[in-house]
């Protein structure tokens, strides 16, 4: 049997970057990953595919209604769905090779088939022509992720009533597309077909868009998917069932006053969320303990309740993130090493990549509130934005909190153009736990959208922005 320092248990982001950290290392390193595609959730069916249709659907927009103003002219575009997500393979199939190649220039192992712990120290993997293996590792990681979940009452068909999964592999645009979920999932794949026509409703439970961010994005991000793409909103809306006849899907729902309604579409796209995934993995066999929603338990060092095995991504607690899963490879291997990582888990930005994007690190206002904190508000609007009137984009604002006394910046929140890059700006400034007057005094390239940033933080420090 073959042996191991460690064995990491799924190969998406977390899992895939904790092998390579635990082989740079020094360890010898084994990773088990059921399908045969490495890359997990992200690479396959997530961040990477849905990333790979908005641009395509973007370009499509942008050639529909913003070639001509620019003077440009080109026959009306069609869209070619079909050769849309071939590209979209295409660019999944590259990143995949990409940690193909990564895993062997790490002399990392790569079994393929689905992991079941039969001790503490020795795994099974079952293989897809149903075959067994088994090895045996002194420490393992355990990255098995997450899965869409639905809601009661409602059954997922993959054809009619699908998750984010099926959306990215659909033959045919929308007419009417439903969404269950205001969130980033739900909005990032809407606006996909939003632009390439379809008309898109979104039923949300609460009373905004997506609920964890700052109010003021997702106030400033459904008034401009509603002015662009023609976004329906039934928020304080509860839906109680689905359905389907035909090539026809009706959802009932409750609406805010608790009158049932019904919606009728061609897709219903359930997008409320995902839950952590550790079906057939044996941890009730060795004892790894679960939480009340299925996340597995892990101290401050990601250690499960068993010595030796650790947990990481979105099958702990904590942001269902790529970028949190990859952070939190890094930290287990090297904890294991014997070194001292810190992750500061308040400044893991989150980013929609919707047009406008939104992102935000720190504390929202309604925290810093709740924690009786201090603070300044500065923002500053792209339409004062000399970058973002020469593209046309001039939605959306950056606002910057900082503490009252000290000016030490405690949040960002951006909708705007390209705020999805520019919010590395905000997680270095409070990294290094800038104030917002150190930001203001420090010169961004004009013309950028990064300005906005400095003008949002010269706002902030003393209510002195120049462009405005
Ligand atoms: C549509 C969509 C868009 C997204 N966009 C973004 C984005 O833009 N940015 C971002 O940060 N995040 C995004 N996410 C979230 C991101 O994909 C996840 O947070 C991330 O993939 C979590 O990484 P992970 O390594 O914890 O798990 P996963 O990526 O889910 O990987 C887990 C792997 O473990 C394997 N596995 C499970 N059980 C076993 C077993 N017993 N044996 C062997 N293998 C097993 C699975 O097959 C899987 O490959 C998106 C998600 C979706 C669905």
């Amino acid at each position: 049997m073959e042996k191991f320092d460690v064995t990491v248990i799924g190969a998406g982001p977390g899992g895939y970057v904790a092998a390579i950290r635990c082989a740079q290392l020094g360890m010898k390193t084994a990773i088990i990953e059921k399908y045969p595609a490495l890359g997990g959730t992200c690479l396959n069916v997530g961040c990477i595919p849905s990333k790979a249709l908005l641009d395509s659907s973007e370009h499509f927009y942008n050639a529909l209604h913003h070639f001509e103003e620019h003077g440009i002219d080109i026959k009306a575009p069609k869209v070619n769905l079909k050769q849309m997500i071939e590209r979209k393979r295409g660019v999944v199939k590259v990143s995949v090779d990409g940690i193909n190649y990564l895993m062997k220039k790490n002399k990392i192992t790569v079994y393929t088939g689905h992991a079941t712990f039969a001790t503490k120290n020795t795994i099974d993997i079952a293989k897809a022509d149903g075959s067994k293996e088994q090895i045996e590792t002194a420490k393992t990681i355990i990255a098995t992720g997450s899965k869409p979940s639905t809601l009661p009452g409602i059954e997922i068909d993959k054809k009619r009533i699908i998750t984010s999964t099926e959306a990215l592999e659909l033959s045919e645009v929308p007419k009417n597309l439903i969404i269950i979920g205001g969130g980033v999932i739900g909005l990032e794949l809407g606006s996909v077909y939003g632009r390439l026509g379809s008309k898109v409703t979104v039923v949300e439970f609460m009373d905004r868009i997506i609920p964890g961010m700052d109010a003021g994005l997702g106030k400033e991000l459904q008034r401009v998917l509603k002015k662009n793409l023609g976004f329906e909103f039934l928020l304080k809306h509860k839906v109680t069932g689905v359905k389907t006849s035909g090539k026809e899907v009706t959802v009932s729902v409750l609406n805010a006053k608790d009158e049932p309604i019904e919606i009728k579409g061609d897709y219903c796209l359930v997008s409320v969320g995902r839950k952590p995934y550790t079906d057939n993995l044996g941890l009730d066999k060795i004892g790894v303990k679960v939480d009340n929603r299925g996340r597995i338990e892990t101290d401050d060092h990601l250690k499960t309740s068993v010595d030796g095995i650790y947990a990481i991504g979105d099958v702990i607690k904590g942001a269902m993130l790529a970028h949190k899963a990859e952070e939190e490879g890094t930290y287990v291997a090297e904890i294991m090493a014997g070194q001292k990582p810190h992750i500061d888990y308040n400044l893991i930005p989150g980013v929609v990549y919707t047009w406008p994007e939104v992102a935000a690190v720190g504390f929202t206002e309604e925290q810093l509130k709740e924690q009786g904190r201090k603070y300044k508000t500065g923002s500053f609007p792209f339409k004062a934005s000399g970058r973002a009137r020469a593209s046309m984009d001039t939605d959306g604002f950056v606002k910057v909190l900082a503490d009252e006394a000290t000016d030490e910046i405690l949040g960002v929140h951006m909708i705007g153009p390209r705020v999805a890059d520019m919010i590395a700006e905000a997680v270095v400034a409070m990294e290094y736990r800038a104030s917002a007057e150190d930001v203001a005094r420090m010169s961004h390239a004009h013309p950028t959208f990064t300005e906005n940033m400095k003008e949002a933080c010269l706002d902030a420090t003393a209510k002195r922005p120049i462009h405005i």
